[in-house]
């Protein structure tokens, strides 16, 4: 009975219902988005890109994937809160929406099952699998069964409810600080171009790029997703290491992501961070060399990956 429940078909949406909170939400916010653009200021851009950092970096890539998600390093209860109240700033809903579905993708990447893969058509991975069937976001109930590591925290489940609440507080503050300018600056400019960067994850790294790893998923790495997303978009070296904290395995892959872990490590609120080596091997063979020793590594990713699951 369990076991039936947690294949992920909890996920799969109805493409005959829209999901007309969302759909209407994203309209506003690319109007919003749209409309920051005829209120430039410096200073606007700059609250933009900070907070930008903030819910992309800090939040998305940092909190709800590498440490909530998959468990890449250890941080104090408290760090762990405020990263995770950065990834609210995302707009990409609460922890548990975030970490069930990604776990759903990782466990069924690009097969039956997956909730976002560019086998179903580019658009719908990108965007098009939000804006239909039912979002399950706040349906804690029904999240606590792929997620129950984060449904034991009653903060997680309050937060998972009321995701909105701290983007709210966000913009109110931006609007006693900077003027309505800001907030279509801080907010509705700032989530808008945040979704997308994190959207160009689930479709482009899945469809263009290079496979260092042989993954049985179409999982590629891409520099220019990775330098819009903070280093999340080395995305064929993540499937094929899900629990690594670090993404960007070759000195010349940028991960911010990681080199703030690393920080975090040195000032010692990050532990255990986990991280995977490159083996020489695969930077200096030929191609065809090359993935044969990634064939040979399968097995042991396949292991990887089924840990970072049920983590
Ligand atoms: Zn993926
Ligand atoms: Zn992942």
């Amino acid at each position: 009975m369990q076991e039936q429940v947690l294949d992920g078909s909890d996920f799969v949406r109805d493409k005959s219902k829209v999901a007309w909170i969302t759909a209407i939400f994203m309209t506003l916010f690319h109007l919003g988005a749209i409309a920051a653009l005829f209120f430039f200021s410096w200073k606007n851009v700059a609250v933009a890109v900070a907070l930008l950092w903030v819910s992309g970096g800090w939040g998305i890539g940092m909190g709800y994937h590498r440490l909530l998600t998959h468990r890449g390093f250890k941080s104090p209860r408290w760090l762990e809160y405020f990263l995770t109240i950065c990834g609210t700033l995302a707009l990409e809903g609460g922890p548990l929406f975030w970490v069930a579905t990604h776990r759903i993708h990782h466990r069924n990447s690009d097969q039956p099952g997956d909730p976002h893969s560019p086998r179903d058509g580019a658009w719908w991975s990108h965007m098009g699998w939000i804006l239909v069937g039912e979002s399950m976001h706040s349906d804690t109930t029904r999240l606590a069964r792929y997620a129950p590591d984060l449904a034991k925290d009653d903060f997680y489940m309050w937060l998972t409810k009321w995701h909105w609440v701290p983007q709210v507080l966000l913009g109110l503050t931006l609007l006693a600080f900077g003027g309505w300018t800001m907030v279509l600056w801080g907010i509705f400019f700032r989530v808008t171009i945040g979704l997308h960067f994190t959207w160009l994850v689930n479709s482009a790294t899945h469809m263009w790029g290079s496979r260092r790893y042989q993954t049985k998923d179409d999982s590629r790495n891409l520099w220019w997703v990775a330098m819009v997303s903070w280093g999340e978009g080395w995305h064929n070296n993540h499937h094929a290491n899900p629990t690594s904290a670090r993404h960007g395995l070759a000195w010349y892959e940028l991960d911010i992501n990681y080199m703030m872990i690393r920080l975090l490590e040195l000032t010692g609120l990050a532990k255990k961070v986990k991280v995977v080596k490159l083996p020489s091997k695969l930077v200096t063979a030929p191609a065809h060399e090359a993935e044969q020793h990634a064939e040979h590594q399968e097995e042991h990713q396949e292991a990887a990956g089924v840990a970072a699951y049920g983590d």
